[in-house]
């Protein structure tokens, strides 16, 4: 199936609006099933530079159920390029995300967990000039350039919050510099206590004044990073049964509890209207054992 934009589009959702507060959700999960919305918009750049030089492989660095590494290898075919992927761990057992990757074409290199951590080591010992480097996440300038590409798909000039899921930050520094100087952005960490975070979102601003309009919230990482509990699972099939709005178990399940949440405790004022980006992200569900989610 081809990546189609246009089967993007706007959602309310009932169930978290009320008579104080409306909330839409920007699905970006429908762009493909397989490749995450935001990601796609994140590498569009990279891309481009790749493309302009002589380097004709791009390369780069993520888990076996990496939303990224799957993107990534989609993206780089669609465009004639080869690409290779740095894995975090010895093969274990066997991982869709993988075999897809690997369909569109991408090579897979696995590190060993340790060894991962050291990236620049890992980019000297495939010293090979035809290789154009991605930052794991797609962590940079030009990420955070294409993913501001997202607020513009739609007219949302009228919603006060605009309210993401992060792991780098990358996709949140990108809607911040897209936003309405009256808008804000609220992000939810996906990460356990990644305090640095601030600071990441922030080198990728070029305005100054860009950063006052976000803030980042660091209570909905149910345990860490693609942790999951049965609260979760329960919320997730709530949400599918309510509103038939799939949700991912990294980011987006995490970024609506928290949106729900925050509703409830009264976080957003009388009157706000919210945007929640759904960046996708569905595949991982792969992930999870059968039987734990109904959609
Ligand atoms: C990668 C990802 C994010 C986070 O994006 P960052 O730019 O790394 O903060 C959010 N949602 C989904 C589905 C993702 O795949």
């Amino acid at each position: 199936m081809h990546a189609n934009l246009q089967n993007v589009r706007i959602q309310p959702i009932r169930v978290l609006s009320d008579e104080r507060i409306h909330t839409d959700i920007l699905r970006l999960d429908l762009f493909h099933p397989i490749v995450s919305g935001n990601k796609w918009f994140k590498l569009q750049y990279y891309l481009e530079e790749a493309l302009v030089s002589p380097k004709k492989t791009i390369a780069t660095f993520g888990g076996a159920f990496s939303n990224h590494i799957v993107a990534t290898a989609f993206a780089a075919a669609e465009l004639g390029l080869n690409s290779i992927g740095i894995i975090r761990g010895e093969k274990i057992g066997d991982s869709p995300t993988l075999r897809d990757a690997e369909s569109y074409g991408m090579n897979l290199v696995h590190i060993d967990r340790n060894e991962y951590q050291n990236k620049e080591k890992i980019r000297h010992t495939l010293p090979d000039p035809d290789i154009y480097w991605v930052n794991e996440g797609g962590y940079g300038h030009p990420g955070a350039k294409g993913a501001s590409g997202i607020i513009s798909l739609f007219d949302t000039s009228h919603y006060s919050h605009v309210v993401c899921a992060v792991g780098t930050g990358t996709m949140m520094s990108g809607l911040i510099s897209a936003v309405q100087p009256e808008q804000n952005v609220v992000g939810i960490s996906i990460l356990k206590n990644h305090f640095g975070l601030k600071k990441e979102v922030t080198s990728l601003l070029s305005h100054t004044a860009s950063q006052e309009r976000f803030s980042l919230i660091h209570d909905y990482h149910f345990g860490g990073y693609a942790r999951q509990t049965q609260e979760l699972f329960d919320f997730m099939n709530w949400l599918w049964e309510n509103e038939q709005i799939p949700t991912d178990i990294v980011y987006t399940s995490k970024l609506v509890f928290a949106v729900k949440d925050l509703i409830n405790k009264g976080v957003f004022p009388k009157g706000s209207r919210l945007l929640i980006i759904h960046s996708g992200g569905l595949q991982g569900n792969r992930s999870v054992s059968p039987g734990k989610l109904c959609f």
